[in-house]
């Protein structure tokens, strides 16, 4: 079996480090390298297996483009300016980019879409079967509750997150109001400090905690007169997300140039 040449941009990082070890891991993945910002502590360093400790005779280098030249695959999970420039990096090498980065501005999209019309892209906010499962139970809830129930999407993370609301807690009002039929920004309620007036009918509340070592909890209510309907998901750790990641670089290996996302990968209805 061939196996497919998958490298890591951001490899030192939380989610970096995991993806490394899933990627060591898989008997269909062959880490091709990794990288990391120019001044980075880890730069020269060898790539170590999380869980073993084990030294790979991989070193981390800060040089992106060489690793997508020879790469089947990009998993990356950085920051939204060198998401961009890697997008650039795949579409000129045609490289496979799978994208979990987060607080990306609809602007920074445009380099994702561009890059998708040459090579297979997959972008999630979250990269677990479980909270994919939970935006699929939020749009149907949503289209079957109207709008006596009112929406808030409620999340936590670990105190080193620098984004807020978490992108799974937006997917999660945009599945919302994709089964109500509005636009979430013309109904989502982020801000809520003072004298705020009452809750407008129809709105779609978010509500953000941080703190400890937590991986990520998502909560979606529907909340009537004397009753609330709650959908949840919590992640125990976060290699959850990196295996899902891994899995979508492989399915991405077989996959004609487009711009995915993770229903595509696992299959999920997209209605
Ligand atoms: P982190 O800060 O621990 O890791 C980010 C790493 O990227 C750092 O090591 C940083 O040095 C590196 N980096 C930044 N710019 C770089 C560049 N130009 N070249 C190479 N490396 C660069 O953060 P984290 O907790 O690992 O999260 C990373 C991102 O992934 C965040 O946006 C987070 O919200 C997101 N995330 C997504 C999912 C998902 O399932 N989609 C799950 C968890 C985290």
């Amino acid at each position: 079996m061939t196996r497919i040449k998958i490298g890591v941009v951001g490899c030192g990082g939380r989610m970096g480090q995991m993806l490394v070890g899933a990627i060591l891991d898989h008997e269909a993945a062959l880490l091709s390298g990794g990288t990391e910002r120019h001044d980075s502590q880890y730069i020269g360093q060898a790539i170590r297996h999380p869980a073993s400790g084990l030294d790979t005779d991989l070193k981390i280098t800060p040089d992106a483009e060489t690793l997508f030249k020879n790469s089947d695959v990009i998993i990356d999970f950085t920051c939204p300016t060198a998401t961009v420039l890697h997008a650039n990096h795949a579409a000129k090498y045609g490289t496979i980019h799978i994208i979990g980065t987060t607080g990306m501005t609809a602007e920074d999209e445009k380099s994702l879409h561009r890059a998708a019309k040459s090579v297979a892209v997959v972008y999630a906010s979250n990269f677990s079967l479980g909270v994919n499962l939970l935006f699929y139970l939020t749009r149907k809830a949503a289209r079957m509750l109207d709008a006596d129930y009112d929406i808030e999407i409620l999340e936590m993370h670990h105190r080193h997150k620098v984004d807020a609301p978490s992108g799974t807690a937006l997917s999660l009002g945009m599945e919302a109001a994709k089964g109500r039929a509005v636009d979430l920004d013309q109904v989502a309620d982020k801000n809520r400090d003072g004298i705020t007036g009452a809750r407008k009918r129809g709105d779609i509340g978010f509500a953000v905690l941080r703190g400890g070592n937590v991986a990520g909890e998502h909560v979606v209510s529907f909340n009537a007169d004397d009753e609330r309907i709650e959908l949840s998901h919590k992640a125990g750790d976060r290699v959850i997300f990196a295996r899902g990641a891994v899995k979508a670089a492989i399915w991405a290996a077989k996959q004609k140039p487009g711009f995915y996302d993770m229903a595509d990968v696992l299959g999920l209805p997209k209605e």
